[in-house]
């Protein structure tokens, strides 16, 4: 979520539409009944259900243009697809917008049937508190409605649930339904308590970025000044608090001194839930190659964010983001890269990325520049799940 007040979301031209074929694959991860996930609402042509397959009706051009897309496709929709930062939980507590309910590219960018189009099974929904909230007890009150209005509206849609682990996702997702991870976004609103850090995690926050653009009493962020040089004792105890419950720490908005005191202080792998190179484009918010190696070692892993002002300053494509992908990969390793795209957070997003139905363009992009399928399945999911499980499994230990 960008500090800016209002949204201006970038206007997607009428793109071609994304929820397209998975081949023959009956894997448990495809949809069996596409439909059931579509509100009335929805167009009646954008997807629909054959046997086990699903199609799209513009698949057969895509397919036709490059028969490459029929790799893609069958993968894309076979993989499981996590997103590690999408801040539609902040249009549902503030516009009483319905997730249920399909929009368009120039309203915003996810929902429930274009999650189904896009093949986006398990996004982290953040729960994001502005900063203009400080460390009020308001600030906790504004994470619980938002963690209200999410759970309402997740638990009237038969095609989602809220997930609380790595094993939630994969047993939410198995029959086709997406998993709903939620993630807190501002450190601040935790007022540097860890019994307020408990509670947010018993309402299921499975991630807590220790700032949001502003440093607080706790964190230094890479947008704002310095005040603590990094961590001070109590960001340490919150983290050390973070790693006994369960929480990942999210190190997205946080200044590199504070990236490193986090790395010293947790012993479970850590996140950057929306973060991308500064190699590739000197921005605050990007992390530098030696960040990249240092949160290998600590076997985490960064989620590109698809923000195009993070991504250069001239024209921003998806391959702009593939490109980025690509570097991440080779500086960390492809056991360390994912997607957080920021959607709905964010005013201005690559062509070709204009909502969550163009994230099979990611799958075919990366087939198309010789990834093996194992590794795209690693960027798509499988990375995030891992540090999901692995934040879930360090908290049993200790139980
Ligand atoms: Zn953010």
């Amino acid at each position: 979520m960008l500090a800016s007040p209002t949204l201006r979301l970038c206007c997607a031209p009428a793109t071609v539409l994304a929820a397209l074929v998975v081949g023959a694959c009956a894997s448990a991860d495809v949809p069996t009944d596409v439909t059931a996930d579509v509100p009335p609402s929805a167009p009646p042509d954008t997807t629909f259900a054959d046997g086990d397959r699903v199609r799209h009706p513009d698949a057969a051009r895509l397919v036709a243009q490059d028969p490459l897309w029929a790799r893609a496709l069958a993968l894309h929709f076979d993989a499981l697809v996590m997103d590690g930062h999408i801040d539609t939980p902040s249009l549902m507590l503030d516009d009483g917008y319905a997730l249920g309910d399909r929009h368009d590219a120039a309203t915003s960018h996810v929902d429930l049937p274009r999650m189904v189009e896009g093949g986006l099974d398990a996004p982290f929904f953040s729960i994001y508190v502005s900063r203009a909230y400080g460390e009020r007890r308001d600030a906790v009150e504004r994470a619980m409605a938002m963690i209200d209005v999410v759970e309402q509206q997740v638990a009237a849609l038969p095609g989602a649930e809220i997930a609380r682990s790595a094993d939630d996702v994969r047993r939410i997702t198995a029959d086709g339904r997406k998993a709903i991870l939620m993630g807190l976004e501002g450190g601040h609103a935790t007022r540097g308590r860890v019994d307020v850090l408990e509670a947010l995690a018993a309402r299921g926050v499975r991630y807590v970025t220790l700032t949001h653009s502003n440093t607080n009493s706790f964190a230094d962020a890479s947008t704002d000044s310095a005040r603590w040089g990094g961590l001070n004792d109590t960001g340490r105890d919150l983290v050390r608090a973070m790693n006994r419950l369960g929480v990942v720490v999210d190190l997205s908005h946080v200044s590199d001194s504070t990236f490193y005191d986090a790395l010293e202080v947790t012993t479970v792998p850590v996140m950057l839930s929306h973060s991308s190179c500064g190699a590739l484009y000197r921005h605050p918010r990007n992390v530098s190659d030696d960040m990249l190696r240092a949160l290998a070692r600590n076997g985490g892993v960064v989620m590109i964010n698809f923000y195009a002002t993070y991504l250069g300053a001239g024209r921003v494509t998806v391959e702009t983001v593939l490109d980025q992908i690509e570097h991440a990969a080779r500086v960390a390793g492809v056991d360390h890269v994912g997607l957080g795209s920021d959607f709905d957070g964010v005013d201005r997003l690559p062509e070709g990325l204009e909502d969550a139905t163009r994230l099979p363009w990611i799958t075919y992009g990366l087939l198309k520049r010789g990834w093996s399928e194992q590794d795209v399945r690693k960027v798509l999911g499988l990375n995030a799940l891992r540090v999901l499980e692995a934040a879930g499994a360090a908290s049993a230990s200790r139980e």
